[in-house]
């Protein structure tokens, strides 16, 4: 009983984390699974097609490979969730209930399981929002992970499932697309700026975002599951932070590596979701508990994307 099984693997964080675990603990011992077929170096490892709706089916995977953790990521993002409401609360939620009850049942080890910053609202403190404070969230994704971080908590309160959690701010990654949130401007630019386009940004220039490079958020949830369960204090999710930048920033930063690099403002509906949003986090809490700290600012971060990314569209 000591696999790992991940849902949502060949998502952007998914693509990323699962090649990560499996350097970590064997290509065999890590099982993704998804509802769509992997590509890539995702596609060398021990794959299942799976609806994570499908309780019976995670239930088959589950014993089938002997898993004794979960990394719970299957889910639909908060620009894409505000297009069908109610399919992204039965995804994100009802996909959530099978994976903490299967845990349960099982008697699984541990399950890790995703928030995000969008569990906070418009009433939320913007600078440094606290761990603990007001959250009245605005979209059905913000909702669904709100609801989402209760029932963590109470599978641990009630059951003592190991049950672990990170707010992740917008993650930026190059070896794989984004699938639909707010942030996912803050990974487009650098493609747009490799192949000499003019970035058409949906957020306006001066909207400050939390964010994360791609490696510390992996880097965060390992050392999460690997910290010693006395030290996981929050049991609902960790706030987590690393920078906080604007568009025009980020685009002022990739232009002191291609000069020539241009951008236009068109904000849309995302907006509003990025305006409800904190535009910074404390995470001392997660400081605390299992030491956290971020190895990347957005100039490390920019000047390794824009070394790799090139390399990969080659
Ligand atoms: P993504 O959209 O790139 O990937 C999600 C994956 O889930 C996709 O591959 C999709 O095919 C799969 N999926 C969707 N419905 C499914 C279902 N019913 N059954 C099985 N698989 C299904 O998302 P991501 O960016 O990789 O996010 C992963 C997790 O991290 C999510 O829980 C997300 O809420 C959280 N998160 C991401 C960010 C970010 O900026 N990317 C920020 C905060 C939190």
């Amino acid at each position: 009983m000591n696999n790992i099984l991940v849902t949502g693997a060949c998502g952007q964080l998914g693509s990323e984390l699962t090649l990560a675990l499996r350097d970590r603990f064997g290509r065999d011992q890590v099982i993704a699974s998804d509802l769509r077929e992997p590509e890539g170096d995702l596609a060398l490892g021990p794959f299942e097609l799976l609806n994570v709706l499908d309780t019976a089916e995670l239930h088959r995977i589950t014993e089938s490979y002997h898993v004794g953790q979960i990394y719970h990521l299957a889910a639909i993002l908060s620009a894409r969730g505000e297009q069908s409401p109610q399919q992204t609360w039965q995804i994100n939620m009802e996909g959530l209930l099978n994976v903490l009850e299967t845990t349960r049942v099982k008697k699984l080890e541990k399950v890790y399981w995703p928030s995000s910053i969008a569990v906070f609202g418009p009433t939320t403190p913007k600078t440094n929002t606290p761990q603990h404070t007001l959250s009245e969230p605005n979209t059905v994704y913000g909702i669904s992970k709100l609801a989402g971080e209760r029932w963590c908590e109470y599978y641990f309160e009630k059951f003592r499932v190991d049950v672990r959690s990170l707010r992740y701010p917008g993650l930026i990654g190059y070896k794989s697309l984004p699938g639909g949130g707010t942030t996912d401007y803050a990974v487009d630019i650098f493609y747009k700026a490799i192949e000499g386009k003019t970035f058409q940004c949906f957020l306006a220039e001066n909207t400050y975002l939390p964010m994360m490079y791609m490696e510390d958020a992996v880097k965060a949830t390992i050392e999460l599951m690997q910290a010693p369960a006395e030290r996981i204090r929050i049991r609902s999710s960790y706030n987590i932070s690393a920078m906080s930048f604007s568009p025009r920033e980020l685009a002022q930063e990739v232009k002191k590596h291609i000069p020539g690099f241009s951008i236009e403002y068109r904000p849309d509906y995302r907006q509003t979701i990025a305006e409800s949003w904190p535009q910074s986090i404390d995470d001392s809490k997660a400081q605390e508990d299992w030491r956290w700290t971020p190895s990347y600012n957005l100039e490390e971060m920019t000047s390794e994307i824009l070394e790799k990314l090139p390399i990969l569209l080659d």
